[in-house]
């Protein structure tokens, strides 16, 4: 896989934004390790490209909320499951990630993510 994807400066990509502009599809739910995290695949409508979107919450703690998006190629788009997508993500050279469990700031960064209780 090709993983090395630019960063273009559009609005999906800044940490921050409250940009919503997407085409959602839900891809389905990670049952790895109880963990229940919910995959989303978003397209952004400016740019067109094609984020896996990563969230998983522990309800027993407040503040677990937590979310990871990366960008996928149409080429690996399809070979994208829930069970796989956190290990996709982590391999990507960068994601985008916030949440209650980050006090809601929203960073960049790459390399392994939270989404173990
Ligand atoms: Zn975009």
């Amino acid at each position: 896989m090709n993983n090395k994807i630019p960063q273009i400066g559009c609005a999906c990509e800044k940490p921050g934004s409250n940009y919503t502009e997407y085409r959602s599809s839900e891809l389905g739910i990670d049952h790895t390790d109880g963990r229940d995290g919910e995959v989303t695949i978003q397209q952004c409508k400016l740019c067109q490209r094609i984020w896996i979107h990563y969230f998983v919450q522990h309800e027993s703690f407040s503040k677990s909320g937590r979310w990871y998006k990366g960008i996928v190629s149409k080429k690996d788009r399809s070979q994208i499951t829930p069970e796989n997508a956190v290990e996709y993500l982590e391999n990507l050279e960068w994601y985008v990630y916030g949440g209650s469990f980050f006090d809601d700031e929203v960073t960049i960064g790459s390399g392994k993510m939270t989404v173990d209780r």
